[in-house]
């Protein structure tokens, strides 16, 4: 870093971190053994506490933003582990959005990551059309002899090994017709017990199209009629943890003005990652005197699907599946952002014929976090590793997740092992949606034979 950038991205750290919450970390420790890259590095500068103490140091003056700096910013998972564990309340998660903030829109960067960074974050993502289109790319090379082909003269191995990977883990995806006919309404035959609107999001709605569709039939099965407006966008959420954060209140903004004219209860979400930046929302904003109110009233209404189904009482008398053991890895902004653990368990445990067994460190982020499983490869997968040595000791036949993210790293995990006829990984929802249909085609053949 040349002084004119660091003198610059000092400046940056002054304007955007919230001294006050820096200050209030003691320096105790007691978020350290909830860290998974201070349990893997075993040093302090990649530790929560170190992290806070190094943002500090260049505010104070103590310290150069350096390389260093940056690397213990980027090694971070953002996974918020360390929050809850905190008897401070530090809010972690916010000051690294404000550092890597402070960093990124101050750092020169080849206009090759320049370019692609535009390319992803304000050509893709936003623009759901572009992301139909990419989908249906990645569907077309699976269903064709294209996917054979690279294979058989080993072009796949032109992918850097973290794309690879990734590459065995991702889903079927859907076609593009199927992509581009999206229902806007879901009714229900009695009358509803609740009026909810949904966050369809981005890569939940082209590459994981499924599982909305299942979410959508769970809501309606439950009672609920559902509106998705098609005005939506992305959360932003992987703009506001990439330092984006300009574009991030955008998509929020957006967002807002999509949903706020709904005579809804409640705005469904059903991946942990963006149901925890939508309810984040209302910090975005929070100096904003325009949109502050507007915020606030978005976040509140912020609902994870499994804590409406809960609340609807819909594992009560409804699901059964054939005799299995299962576990489930927590969504680490689902349940440290969002605070919602209880529920997708409690569901889980109402399902007939099923063996519930806990996972030791289940709380523990999987290695997943955005797009950190790419970019930071090797220390994901040390992560995931120790992950999948928890996942084998409850003896589980079935890894349930709810998140998007989880769900690819976990399936990731399963094929490196080499586990994929004895265990599969599946979003709630769609374990939800089986265990549903499983229980109502029982009664059926029960009740014909009566
Ligand atoms: S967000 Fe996660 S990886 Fe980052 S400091 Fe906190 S616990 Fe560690
Ligand atoms: S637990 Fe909280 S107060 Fe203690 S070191 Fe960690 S961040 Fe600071």
């Amino acid at each position: 870093m040349n002084p004119t950038e660091s003198k610059r991205i000092q400046q940056a750290f002054k304007e955007l971190i919230d001294y006050d919450e820096l200050m209030n970390c003691t320096r105790c420790g007691f978020c350290l053994p909830s860290c998974p890259t201070y349990a893997h590095t075993n040093d302090e500068v990649h530790s929560p506490r170190g992290r806070i103490a190094l943002m500090k140091g260049v505010i104070d003056g103590f310290s150069e933003p350096d390389d260093n700096l940056k690397r213990a910013l980027d090694m971070c998972l953002g996974c918020r582990g360390c929050e809850p564990a905190c008897p401070s309340g530090v809010q972690f998660g916010k000051l690294l959005e404000q550092s890597r903030e402070a960093i990124y829109q101050n750092k020169k960067e080849s206009i090759f990551v320049r370019q692609t960074k535009k390319f992803i974050f304000r050509r893709l993502f936003p623009n759901k059309l572009r992301l139909i289109h990419a989908t249906s790319l990645i569907g077309l090379y699976q269903r064709t002899s294209i996917r054979k082909i690279a294979y058989k003269t080993k072009a796949i191995r032109l992918l850097p090994s973290s794309l690879r990977e990734m590459e065995k883990a991702l889903p079927v995806m859907p076609t593009k017709k199927e992509m581009l006919k999206r229902p806007t309404h879901v009714k229900t035959k009695e009358k509803p017990k609740a009026r909810v609107a949904f966050f369809s999001g981005c890569l939940m709605d082209t590459v994981f199209m499924k599982t909305n569709d299942a979410t959508l039939k769970l809501l309606q099965y439950a009672g609920c009629e559902v509106t998705i407006p098609q005005n939506q966008n992305c959360c932003g959420a992987l703009h506001g943890h990439s330092g984006q954060m300009q574009q991030a209140k955008e998509l929020a903004k957006q967002n807002i003005i999509a949903f706020e004219k709904l005579n809804v209860d409640y705005i469904i979400t059903n991946a942990g990652g963006c149901g925890a930046y939508l309810y984040d929302y209302m910090h975005l904003f929070k100096d904003d005197y325009e949109w502050k109110e507007r915020a606030a009233k978005f976040s509140s209404q912020i609902k994870d699907v499994t804590s409406i189904l809960y609340e609807l009482k819909f594992h009560q008398g409804h699901l059964a599946l054939p005799p299995q053991m299962i576990t489930y890895q927590d969504s680490c902004h689902l349940r440290n952002g969002q605070q919602t653990y209880e529920e997708p368990r409690k569901l889980l445990q109402a399902i007939e014929g099923v063996q519930y067994v806990e996972m030791p460190q289940a709380n523990s982020c999987c290695g997943s976090a955005g797009i950190y499983n790419i970019i930071e490869h090797d220390m994901s997968m040390k992560i995931l590793e120790a992950k999948m040595e928890n996942v084998k000791r409850t003896g589980a036949k079935t890894v349930v997740t709810s998140n998007p993210g989880c769900l690819l790293q976990m399936n990731m995990g399963i094929k490196r092992e080499g586990l994929e006829n004895e265990l599969r990984t599946v979003h709630i929802v769609d374990l939800l949606i089986e265990a549903y249909e499983y229980a109502h085609r029982r009664k059926k053949a029960i009740d014909s034979q009566t």
